[in-house]
């Protein structure tokens, strides 16, 4: 039986919106209801237990067993009264999303029937039955499991039935398995390596917190065309497909109306995002059509990158009941725009003094310059394994596309902080910093701005651009753990504050004032950096990749080799130093890096190499044999070939990307069989990056035969049908 592809694509555009149950409250009312929050946990907790819990929180102590068990008894009730009957520990292993594993709260009373059980050792501890997740040979399969324990600074929530434990994954040797891990370990870093050098400047500065704001940019498509293409389905991308003759060129997309049965979508969609507590802000149409993107208000980066993951796991469930399917693939369309995720990053002291903002006066300028100016040289003495970082399978159709941060990263500064850090340059180091325009125009002075404004300053081609009061690091795919990304941005700035802390700490013994002692610190630092890892050109021109390589910029397009950038003595150095990462972890995860990246292309290509042999060429042959036997027909009964001119070139065309299809297929077979029998997990990424630009020129014959081949022929929905949802 084949699909009717017709019947298909009429179904999908005439979908109506499901009726959506909104709660008849306002937002207020209802956000953070499905969270065991502080108001929560007052409620449900006595007043001694609270304030034990809240030492955990926010002092970082360890939960002991008899305050985890008195936390518990009061979850239990709350869950309770929110009919929960199972529970799972929340955990975001290395592979992609999240993992649960759920026990029912019942428990044998004894007497024959059962009792609602929740102790302080579900909350603490769980042995995970994890042993298929990657691991990358820290913990074979045989030895002691890893476990998984509450991150207290993670409130508890509660999904359908169930009350999920977000909780950290490590290993008995204490190597972590996890996003959640280290990430914390990196945010605890940073507040390290900033809490002495902000004290200089406020001694009542005793933590530096990490923010965190993502924007989430996804796909949507009618899940009946979704099922009718293998493709989507099991890579999450479209392997083949000619582009639509209407694409994004209009950019009428971006500035449209959101379609009835997205917005419906959405809606719902936000109405629970809140309900957990996460406060969505913002949607919009992207550029490209059927683009969407969803994005919360920032907060600290472990809470809001839970939030992340959550928000990526209702988005599927709930994209669902509306007869969508959520593409979260860095690139599920070629020729049309990708999906990022950028990661709005920036610290901030318990006192709530902004780091990555301008001041209101000379010493929270000079505070902001600092670390204005130490995040930049982190950036570049690690913009390699920031771009490992955000290296993935799927994120490398993203990198070095003209629509997306190239694979390359350097750092926008704008106009205003481009010319302040070449001043510094050249004046005397106790000149004074001054707000821009409070004193009207003087030649001398530095000048920050109080606030920064112009959004038209703005380099849409740039990886890593400061914003006014953040960095926006845009390279991120969107289908990414953002964890991955921040925790080594984190990692890079700890260790640059640690440096520049110990190089102050000279000028200071000196008997410099602090401003002098910062400024001399600073400006070799600036020297460094202001025309190497700071870049304001156009990030997608190919002179760029020139002038990057001659800066000493890391210009490595291959993923597998980007992944090297983890182990090289200077980044070992720098997660070592910093407690971040182990070398016994960062080595056991590049192995999962590189076997996740081999699998993902493994899968495409099988899929691709199925398709093409059992949907794309039947179809042209069909097409091709009706195409003789029509010439066929006409020589008889006209007695020549005269007139068959189309036909026979068709014939030809169509035959000549048929034999090209089969035979690129049977070499990819072949290169896949001999890439598995390669035992090193890099060296069969390395196979493995060939065989992906493979499937690239397969696709080639492919699209050609859809421009060819009778329309009512072609067995797969299309761009221009999978792309725009009425
Ligand atoms: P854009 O101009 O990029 O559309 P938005 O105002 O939509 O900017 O913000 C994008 C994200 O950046 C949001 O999640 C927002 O909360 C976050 N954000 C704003 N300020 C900060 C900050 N200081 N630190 C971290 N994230 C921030
Ligand atoms: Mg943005």
């Amino acid at each position: 039986m084949s699909i009717d592809r017709f019947e298909l694509v009429r179904t999908s555009f005439g979908k109506k919106a499901p009726a959506v149950d909104l709660p008849d409250k306002k937002a207020s009312e209802y956000f953070g209801e499905r969270l065991f929050n502080r108001a929560a946990m007052r409620k449900y907790l006595d007043p001694q237990t609270f304030s034990a819990l809240m030492e955990c929180i926010d002092k970082g102590h360890p939960l002991d067993r008899a305050t985890a068990d008195r936390v518990a008894g009061g979850m239990k009730e709350w869950a309770l009264e929110n009919h929960v009957t199972h529970v799972t520990h929340w955990f975001q292993p290395l592979t992609e999303g999240t993992a649960e594993k759920h026990d029912s709260l019942i428990a044998l009373d004894g007497r024959g029937g059962v009792i609602e059980t929740f102790d302080g050792s579900s909350l603490a501890q769980q042995e995970s039955d994890g042993s298929s997740f990657p691991n990358g040979g820290i913990r074979a399969t045989f030895e002691a499991r890893g476990y998984t324990a509450w991150d207290p600074t993670s409130p508890v929530f509660i999904q359908e039935d169930t009350l999920c434990i977000p909780t950290v994954f490590v290993a008995y040797t204490g190597e972590a398995l996890d996003y959640k891990t280290p990430l914390k370990r990196s945010i605890k870093a940073v507040s390290d390596a900033a809490v002495p050098i902000c004290r200089l400047f406020d001694p009542a500065v005793n933590n530096v917190k990490c923010f965190l704001g993502w924007e989430q940019e996804y796909f949507l498509v009618d899940e009946d065309l979704y099922a009718a293409r293998t493709d989507l389905m099991i890579t999450g991308r479209t392997l083949m497909g000619h582009m639509s003759s209407k694409s994004q060129q209009l950019a009428d997309h971006y500035f449209g109306a959101i379609p009835a049965r997205v917005a419906a979508f959405m809606r719902e969609l936000e109405v629970e995002g809140l309900r957990l507590g996460i406060p969505l802000k913002t949607r919009h149409n992207e550029v490209a059509p059927n683009q969407f993107e969803l994005a919360p208000i920032y907060g600290e980066a472990n809470l809001s990158n839970d939030q992340n993951q959550l928000v990526m796991n209702l988005m599927n469930s709930i994209a669902r009941k509306h007869g969508f399917v959520v593409l979260l693939h860095e690139k599920p369309f070629h020729g049309i725009n990708g999906s990022g995720k950028h990661c709005n990053w920036s610290l901030g002291t318990d006192t709530g003094r902004p780091l990555m903002a301008p001041g209101r006066d000379a010493m929270g300028n000079l505070l902001f310059l600092t670390f204005f100016v130490n995040v930049l040289m982190a950036v570049q003495r690690h913009n390699d394994v920031l771009k490992a970082s955000i290296a993935s399978a799927t994120n490398a159709h993203r990198l070095g596309g003209n629509e997306a941060p190239p694979a390359i990263i350097s750092a926008f500064l704008g106009r205003t902080m481009t010319s302040v850090l070449r001043k510094i340059l050249t004046v005397p180091s106790d000149t004074p910093i001054e707000i821009a325009g409070r004193k009207g125009r003087s030649v001398g002075l530095i000048e920050i701005p109080e606030i920064f404004v112009d959004n038209t300053d703005r380099n849409r081609t740039s990886p890593f651009a400061f914003t006014g009061n953040r960095f926006e690091f845009r390279a991120v795919g969107s289908s990414a753990n953002c964890a991955g990304a921040v925790t080594t941005l984190n990692a890079a700035v700890a260790e640059q504050l640690l440096d520049f802390k110990q190089a102050l700490d000279k000028e200071l013994a000196a008997g410099k004032t602090l401003q002098v002692a910062v400024m001399d610190t600073l400006k070799p630092v600036i020297a460094k950096i202001i025309d190497v890892v700071c870049f304001d050109g156009n990030g997608y021109s190919e002179e760029w990749l020139l002038e990057a390589q001659r800066r000493g910029l890391d210009v490595e397009t291959s993923v597998p080799e980007m992944f090297k950038a983890f182990t090289t003595p200077e980044s070992v150095a720098m997660f070592t130093r910093t407690g971040v990462y182990t070398e016994k972890e960062l080595g056991a995860r590049n192995e999962v890096k590189w076997d996740i990246y081999t699998k993902k292309v493994q899968i495409e290509s099988r899929v691709m190499v199925r398709m093409a042999v059992n949907h794309i060429i039947p179809a042209a042959l069909e097409y091709k044999t009706r195409l003789l036997k029509e010439v066929s027909l006409h020589q008889q009964v006209m007695g020549s070939f005269d007139g068959c001119g189309t036909e026979l070139d068709l014939i030809r065309r169509i035959g000549a990307y048929i034999e090209e299809v089969s035979d690129r297929a049977e070499a990819m077979r072949l290169a896949r069989k001999r890439a598995n029998t390669i035992e090193d997990e890099y060296a069969r990424a390395v196979a493995y990056h060939a065989i992906a630009a493979q499937i690239e020129e397969l696709r080639r014959p492919v699209d050609k035969l859809e421009e060819l081949v009778d329309n009512q022929l072609w067995p797969l929905p299309k761009y221009r049908e999978l792309l725009f949802i009425s």
